[in-house]
């Protein structure tokens, strides 16, 4: 976990991904395929680890998948027989994207040479920190990870499945990791299962090629031809090694997944804890066309992320969905530009009107809202461009409060709406109307036992950082 200091929250973004070969193989090139799919979870790093029993390959850098590892950096990871990998992408603003703080994060222990990538927030991990510090323990980073590794590390007695297991007891928040050793990849969930983790399997062709896949979607198993067999539950502990895959329930808690994973984060040619990416977010804009109504000509889409519920919304109301935003394929995601300046101008880098919208009464349909630049650039493009009038539907509720298990939704300080009503950022964004879906109907659109919805409530299912840790943290640096 790293806190910046120019916020109050920490930031941890990713995607994880592992493989666990039936036959040996060469896994860089699987990791680099899978870890590519995961390109949307994280763009500020890439790394892996590869391992053939014997010898063990790290390799890790800012940047993308694809900058990271060229041919020369991949071939040196290249293990013909390799059994074992894990990799990591990850996401992070400004101020936290050290180097070190890359990952996989490696370490030698008493259990041999270990690598662990995580996705989410640990938000005990300083006082964990501290109490390892006081009985002699090393750091090396600011990284979670780290607090984890020395956690298992530190159970000489047990093996590493025992260890772990009991890792997990300690550490509270919402995560999704992989660790892997020499000969073992294990995976685990926190125990609301906030973040998530899915199981895939990759069958053998002329008896080579089988392997056992974890990775934070199911895209990425897909992407190196595995099928999807199941989510990790909240709370397990998944370990693969010759005799396949064994199961551990560590510490079951009422599920409640991050339902930011449905609105904006996950791919949408997925399904996650049983509930699919895209037609939840068709769920959600129809849910917002019966909830919020307008009288208008075409519905657009803020691409891609407003795509599904703009397409859920024109079919609720009949208003024909159309092609108002041209996106710049080659742009990356706005939210990554370090100052507010340089976002503003991301977006016309990103974001262009067609003629769709001219003399046209608009329905602008967008994920989320969080500190309102992006939405008050798109609706000034639409006018500028001719829209008559500019209706903003949004299909999250407003965000007003920050996420402490690794979505970067920014601090609370940032959030428009933590300090705006809807009325003034309607004023603020320069809409004719501004409408939000209700966080029951959110609920509703997605479905399952239980969500997160702490961004929207404050109520934090799987506990906060102590206030005084995040004091600490700013004085720190
Ligand atoms: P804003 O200008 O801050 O209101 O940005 C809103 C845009 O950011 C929406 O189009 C969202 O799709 C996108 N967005 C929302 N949450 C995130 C996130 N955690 N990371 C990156 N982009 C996001
Ligand atoms: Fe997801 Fe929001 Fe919960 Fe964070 S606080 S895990 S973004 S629902």
């Amino acid at each position: 976990m790293i806190f910046d200091p120019t916020t109050d929250k920490p930031q941890d973004e990713c995607g994880v991904f592992g493989l666990y070969s039936t036959t040996p193989n060469d896994l860089a090139w699987l990791t680099y395929l899978g870890l590519f799919a995961l390109q949307h979870r994280g763009q500020e790093a890439a790394g892996m680890c590869v391992s053939d029993g014997d010898k063990f390959h790290v390799d890790k850098d800012l940047g993308l998948v694809t900058q990271v590892f060229d041919e020369r950096r991949l071939d040196g990871l290249r293990l013909p027989n390799a059994r074992v990998s894990i990799g990591h992408v990850r996401y992070s603003t400004t101020g936290s994207n050290l180097r070190f703080n890359a990952q996989p994060l490696t370490t030698r222990t008493n259990k041999g040479i270990l690598g662990l990538a995580h996705n989410g927030n640990f938000v005990n991990a300083r006082e964990v920190r501290s109490g390892m510090l006081m009985e002699g323990a090393l750091f090396q980073t600011t990284n979670d990870s780290e607090v984890m590794l020395n956690l298992i590390a530190r159970e000489s007695h047990m093996d590493l499945v025992e260890a772990t297991a009991s890792a997990m007891k300690e550490l509270k928040g919402g995560y999704a990791c992989v660790l892997m050793s020499r000969t073992q990849l294990l995976g685990f969930r926190d125990p609301h299962g906030v973040r998530p983790l899915v199981i895939g399997q990759r069958d053998s062709a002329n008896g080579e090629g089988g392997a056992w896949v974890l990775a934070s979607e199911p895209c990425a198993l897909y992407a190196v031809g595995a099928r999807l067999i199941r989510d990790v539950q909240p709370g397990e502990l998944v370990w693969f090694d010759r005799d396949g895959l064994h199961s551990l329930m560590v510490e079951p808690k009422r599920p409640t997944p991050c339902s930011f994973e449905w609105i904006y984060f996950a791919r949408s040619d997925g399904e996650l804890d049983g509930v699919d990416i895209h037609e939840s977010r068709l769920r959600m804009g129809a849910q917002l066309a019966r909830e919020k109504p307008i009288e208008a000509d075409i519905v657009v889409p803020v691409p891609d992320s407003g795509i599904g519920a703009a397409i859920g919304y024109a079919r609720e109301s009949g208003i024909p969905f159309d092609y108002g935003l041209y996106k710049n394929p080659y742009a990356g995601r706005t939210f990554i530009a370090p100052t507010q300046e340089a976002r503003e101008l991301k977006v016309k880098m990103k974001l262009s009107p067609t003629s769709a919208v001219r003399g046209r009464r608009v329905v602008l349909v967008d994920d989320s809202i969080v500190r309102g630049t992006t939405s008050r650039q798109i609706v000034n493009l639409l006018r500028e461009a001719g829209a008559t009038e500019v209706h903003f539907r949004v299909s999250s509720p407003p965000i007003t409060h920050p996420c402490f298990y690794g979505i970067d939704t920014a601090a609370r300080k940032e959030l428009v709406a933590s300090t705006h009503s809807v009325e003034e950022i309607r004023e603020l964004i320069g809409a004719d109307t501004l409408a939000f879906i209700s966080e029951r109907g959110l609920r509703e659109a997605i479905g399952g036992s239980g969500l997160c919805g702490a961004c929207f409530t404050g109520e934090y299912p799987a506990g906060t950082p102590l206030l005084n840790d995040v004091d600490k943290l700013a004085l720190e640096v």
